[in-house]
């Protein structure tokens, strides 16, 4: 008798046990996935994308050379290129030594060079 008893106590307590540990384990795995998409998150810059100034050689250009107001590696962008020409008076895009019109700080295109 004492031995069932003890057995009964046994598996409640084992019960509780693993029922605590699986409710605590959902709730990390659940906080990780909520986690993945920040980490995930894409950096965005400004848009520069108005061509209105442009002649239609200089807007070929850009498209020639696949520029884009955010670029496909983090580590390659605009504001890290040797030929970017910061902006000016605290307006959002800046300029290229190479390619004419706005240029995004995170943009980027296949002439890309490091800074030195
Ligand atoms: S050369 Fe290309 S990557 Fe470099 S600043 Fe100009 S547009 Fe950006």
């Amino acid at each position: 008798m004492i031995d069932k008893k003890l057995s009964r106590k046994n598996f409640l307590v084992t019960a509780g046990v693993v029922g605590t540990t699986l409710v605590l384990g959902s709730s990390i795995i659940t906080c990780k996935k909520e986690e993945k998409p920040k980490e995930q998150a894409k950096q965005e810059g400004p848009k520069c994308d108005d061509v209105s100034g442009l002649k239609p050689e200089e807007i070929e250009q850009r498209k020639n050379l696949q520029y884009t107001d955010n670029t496909p590696d983090p580590a390659k962008n605009c504001a890290n290129c040797a030929l970017y020409v910061a902006p000016q008076n605290n307006a959002p895009c800046g300029g290229c030594n190479l390619i004419k019109g706005p240029v995004s700080p995170n943009g980027w295109c296949t002439s890309w060079v490091p800074k030195a």
